[in-house]
C-alpha cells in the first residue's frame, strides 16, 4: 500500500491553496478529486467577487479570514501574474431603513478592520453611476473580481512545482485511523484501492458532511448538518450600464441579486438563493419576473431581453432557510481530538476570496512551518 504524508480530498480552491500551502512543508502531498479536473464544482460556479469583508460579525473566521486573505490574493495574483481587477463595489440602499443598515454596516465593517468604506450620497451617485437608483451608498475601494480558473491553476502549479501530485477521477469511499495517521480507500472509475496517509483533510466542498461520516472514529457529534442553496446567474447582453460591483442590501440568507462582472467584463447578475434537496444545477425558467424585480429596484432601465439564464452554483451552507448567521467550520484534533485529522465545513462565501487565508489557518493548527 502506498504511503503520503498528507492527503487532500477534494480540488476545489481550498483543496489547492491547502496543498500549496503544505506542500512547503512535506514532500508528498496528493490531492485526489472525483471528477475529470480541479475545480469543477462551487469554485467555477461562483462570483468570482475579492470580498472586502464588510458583512461578517466581528470575530468569526468569515470576517477575520476573509480580510487576511484578501490582502494574501491581491499580493498572490500580483506575483503571479493572475488577472484581477480591483474595480470597487457600491453597496446600494433604496431609502431610510436600507440607509439604517448602512450606516451600521459602516461601523461593523470598522470594527472589523475595513476601514477604506466611503458614505456616498444620492447627487454623487447620480454623477458616479448615472444608471444606478439609490438614495445613498457604501462605497468599497478594495473588493474586485478574479479570474479563478487562472488562480487555481496557479494554485496546483505551485503544488506540483513542490512535488505534490493531483489524481482526477479519483474518489475518498472512506478512511479509518491506524497508528500513526489513516488508511484510506479510494474509487478510481471502479479500480479500488487504499492509501496511507499522516494528514488527512476533507475539503470536500458539498459533499463535506457525507464524507466525513465515512471517518471510521469521528463522532458524529462533530459533523454539523450541510443545507445546499443553489444561486442562478443571468448574463446581460450589450454595454454594462455600471463601472463597478453594484450589490443591494443582503436578503434571504445571500448577500442579494448584485451585478457583477467577470474578468473579461461580461455583466451577469446573482445569484438568487432556493435550498435544494438534490444536488443538480437546473436553471428553473420561471426566474426571471423575480430577476426583473429585484434588479430594477436599483436599475430601473433594465431590459429583460438581454437577460440570458448564464449558469448556477450551489452554496454548501451551514445555516438553512431563516436560520441565524453560521460561521465556517474548521475542525482539527483540538476539538474533534482525531490527529492529523482536517474536516472543513460550510465554506461558502467569502471562501474564494479567504482560500490562502484557510490554508495558512490550517498550517497553523497543523503547527506546520
Ligand atoms: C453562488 C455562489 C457565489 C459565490 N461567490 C463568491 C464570491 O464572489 N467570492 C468568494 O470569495 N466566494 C464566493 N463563493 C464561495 C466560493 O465559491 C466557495 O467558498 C469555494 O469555491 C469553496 O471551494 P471548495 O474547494 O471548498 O469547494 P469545491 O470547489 O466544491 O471543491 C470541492 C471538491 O471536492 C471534490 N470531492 C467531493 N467529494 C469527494 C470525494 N469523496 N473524493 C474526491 N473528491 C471529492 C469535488 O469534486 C470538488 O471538486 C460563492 C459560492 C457560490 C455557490
Amino acid at each position: 500500500m502506498d504511503n503520503v504524508e498528507v492527503m487532500v480530498v477534494g480540488a476545489g480552491v481550498i483543496g489547492l491553496a491547502i496543498a500549496a500551502r503544505l506542500s512547503e512543508a512535506f514532500d508528498d502531498v496528493l490531492v485526489i478529486d472525483k471528477n475529470t479536473k480541479f475545480g469543477e464544482e462551487t469554485s467555477s460556479r461562483n462570483s468570482e467577487v475579492i470580498h472586502a469583508g464588510i458583512y461578517y460579525p466581528q470575530n468569526s473566521l468569515k470576517a477575520k479570514l476573509c480580510i487576511q486573505g484578501k490582502a494574501m490574493l491581491y499580493r498572490y495574483c500580483q506575483k503571479r501574474h493572475i488577472p484581477v481587477k480591483k474595480i470597487g463595489k457600491l453597496l446600494v440602499a433604496q431609502g431610510g431603513l436600507e440607509e439604517a443598515y448602512l450606516r451600521q454596516t459602516l461601523i461593523s465593517a470598522k470594527k472589523n478592520g475595513v476601514d477604506d468604506l466611503t458614505w456616498l450620497d444620492q447627487a454623487r451617485l447620480q454623477v458616479l453611476e448615472p444608471e444606478l437608483n439609490a438614495t445613498a451608498a457604501l462605497h468599497s475601494p478594495s473588493t474586485g473580481i478574479i479570474d479563478s480558473h487562472a488562480y487555481m491553476r496557479s494554485l496546483l502549479t505551485q503544488a506540483e512545482q513542490n512535488n505534490a501530485m493531483f489524481v482526477a477521477q479519483t474518489k475518498m469511499v472512506s478512511a479509518k485511523p491506524i497508528p500513526g495517521g489513516y488508511e484510506v480507500n479510494l474509487d478510481s472509475q471502479g479500480e479500488l484501492s487504499s492509501i496511507r496517509c499522516k494528514y488527512l483533510i476533507n475539503c470536500s466542498g458539498l459533499h463535506s458532511e457525507k464524507l466525513a461520516q465515512t471517518i471510521e472514529g469521528l463522532d458524529k457529534s462533530y459533523i454539523p448538518k450541510l443545507h445546499w442553496c443553489r444561486g442562478h446567474y443571468y448574463s446581460y447582453q450589450g454595454k454594462s450600464p455600471f463601472k463597478q460591483l453594484i450589490y443591494p442590501v443582503p436578503r434571504d440568507n445571500g448577500l442579494g441579486i448584485h451585478a457583477s462582472f467577470d474578468i473579461g467584463g461580461q455583466l451577469k447578475f446573482g445569484p438568487d438563493t432556493q435550498y435544494i434537496e438534490q444536488l443538480a444545477y437546473d436553471f428553473p425558467e420561471n426566474l426571471k419576473a423575480k430577476f426583473i424585480q429585484q434588479i430594477s429596484l436599483y436599475f430601473p432601465n433594465v431590459v429583460a431581453e438581454k437577460l440570458q439564464p448564464a449558469y448556477a452554483g450551489i452554496r454548501p451552507k451551514l445555516q438553512g432557510a431563516g436560520d441565524v448567521f453560521q460561521d465556517f467550520v474548521i475542525q482539527t484534533s483540538d476539538e474533534h481530538h482525531l490527529e492529523g485529522l482536517v474536516n472543513l465545513f460550510g465554506i461558502e462565501s467569502p471562501g474564494l476570496t479567504a482560500s490562502l487565508a484557510i490554508a495558512e489557518y490550517v498550517a497553523d493548527k497543523l503547527k506546520v512551518v
